[in-house]
């Protein structure tokens, strides 16, 4: 029979999350959670609090309402990756590292669609019963959007694969895709209509302020050591610790700074920019829309409106970093490259200055699959959204919380299909490869 021993993980690294985003910048101010500085003990401990772990802190007081859970974040919920992404919860497979979106094989679609609308309903919900507005979600339906001739082929494909499995959508000519974005600069749009929008930072508040007794929030308290015996588990931060039976990890990439999925996780950021504000009438079109681009590797466009008129953001460039953190050449290189692709885009406003810009990490896999499941003794992960965490890691910690009190459900029998996480090829060979191949697709997404 298996012993459990004393075992120690350690944070090699903490998250840098960098400049602040312009969704954070446009919010008020709001109530921070206190950081912990003491002993605390609850059932258990959630490390992380994006997508993944704010979802499994709701899940699991939905399912076991005296369950006792502290939910523990580094930084401040918001700053991370799931409250500077570009606000997509997209319902169909949407996978970033595939030539064509992952849209090929037809078990892994219904069970990626399945994946993506559970975490979408999670939010509906949510956002039915707490009278969330539509500045915080809103289910208005996403564009894809084509520059070029090879990016409306793509769509064009797209559009018969979702009429073969029987889903909504429209395809738009050039024409009516000029209508909705006010541009006369795509050639072509499809509208898939079951997408969400999202203001990502207002949405990941709005679920950690929830959060009432037995779930509490810790922010500004990185985990720097967990503790594992047959007793249980410590979580040593700063200037306080949690004592739990169990620890779920929704670290995304930072799993591998604890020693888990060593080897497994490609780390690499995307960037964004927001324009500063401009007079609607300038620019026709709707006043709100989001757009991926028709081929993986190319640009997200959104137009948002607030109360000092509208904006527009772009969401371009990958890069590898290895070290989960980005430098200022890179902010700089992805910068220029979003003012070529807005200049692109929208040619009669290239006045409009960039007010924000960011990055942000995600965590991929070799194929595909989340870092899920019991990874230790007493300790959970529900890690490697996979460039799509909107949907994707929300459901992973929907399925971690069912994992930890014996909940089925059709996610949780996906989720534990799921094969794990394959070795990357060893590490020059990855950094150069991971270099080349997204810089090779950057250039194959070419206009888009
Ligand atoms: C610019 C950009 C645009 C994107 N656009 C989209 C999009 O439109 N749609 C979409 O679905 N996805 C998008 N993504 C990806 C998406 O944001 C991520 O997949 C998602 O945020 C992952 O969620 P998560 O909860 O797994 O991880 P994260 O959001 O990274 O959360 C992990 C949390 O763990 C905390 N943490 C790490 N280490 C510790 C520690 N030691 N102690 C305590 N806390 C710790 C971090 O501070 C962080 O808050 C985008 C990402 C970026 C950067």
């Amino acid at each position: 029979m298996k012993t459990m021993s004393n075992r120690t993980f350690r944070a090699r690294r903490l998250p840098t999350h960098g400049a602040q985003s312009g969704w954070v910048a446009l919010l008020p101010s709001r109530n921070q959670a206190p950081s912990l500085d003491r002993a605390i003990t609850v059932d258990v401990v959630v490390v992380g609090a994006g997508f993944a772990g704010l979802a499994a802190a709701t899940r699991l007081a939905q399912l076991d309402p005296k369950l006792s859970v502290a939910v523990i974040d580094a930084d401040v919920v918001g700053n991370g990756a799931s409250g500077r992404n570009s606000g997509f919860l997209i319902d169909l497979p949407h996978d970033i590292s595939s030539g064509n979106f992952g849209v090929d094989a037809i078990s892994k679609t219904s069970n990626e669609i399945a994946i993506a609308r559970t975490a979408i309903q999670h939010y509906v919900r949510l956002a039915g019963e707490n009278s969330w507005g539509k500045d915080v979600f809103d289910p208005s339906g996403k564009y894809s959007v084509a520059m070029t001739d090879a990016g409306t082929a793509h769509l064009a494909a797209y559009s018969s694969r979702l009429k073969s499995w029987g889903e909504a959508h429209e395809f738009l000519g050039a024409e009516q895709i000029a209508e909705v974005t006010g541009t006369r600069s795509f050639k072509s749009g499809l509208f898939t209509p079951a997408s969400v929008m999202v203001q990502p930072a207002a949405l990941v508040r709005s679920v950690a302020d929830l959060f009432r007794e037995p779930i509490l929030l810790f922010e500004r308290t990185p985990a720097l050591v967990i503790e594992t015996s047959p007793s249980g588990c410590l979580v040593k931060t700063p200037k306080g610790q949690v004592r739990a039976s169990r620890v779920v990890l929704a670290t995304n990439g930072h799993a591998e700074s604890f020693g888990f999925g060593n080897g497994k996780l490609l780390h690499v950021f995307t960037y964004s920019s927001l324009t500063e504000p401009f007079d609607p009438g300038t620019l026709g079109g709707l006043r709100k829309w989001g757009a991926t681009p028709a081929l993986p590797m190319g640009t997200t466009v959104r137009r948002i409106n607030g109360r000092d008129g509208d904006r527009i953001l772009i969401r371009s460039r990958y890069t590898y970093n290895p070290k989960i953190e980005v430098s200022a050449g890179s902010m700089k290189s992805a910068g220029d490259l979003h003012d070529r692709k807005f200049a692109g885009r929208f040619p009669d406003h290239i006045h409009l200055k960039m007010q924000y810009r960011w990055a942000g990490a995600l965590a991929l896999t070799w194929n595909t699959v989340p870092l899920f499941g019991q990874v230790e003794d007493r300790i959970f992960a529900a890690c490697a959204c996979n460039g799509i965490g909107g949907t994707k890691a929300t459901a992973a910690g929907i399925a971690i919380a069912e994992l930890l009190v014996g909940h089925r459900s059709k996610l949780g029998e996906i989720f534990s299909e799921f094969e794990n996480p394959k070795d990357l090829p060893p590490r020059p060979l990855v950094e150069v490869g991971a270099r080349l191949n997204l810089a090779f697709r950057e250039w194959h997404a070419g206009g888009e």
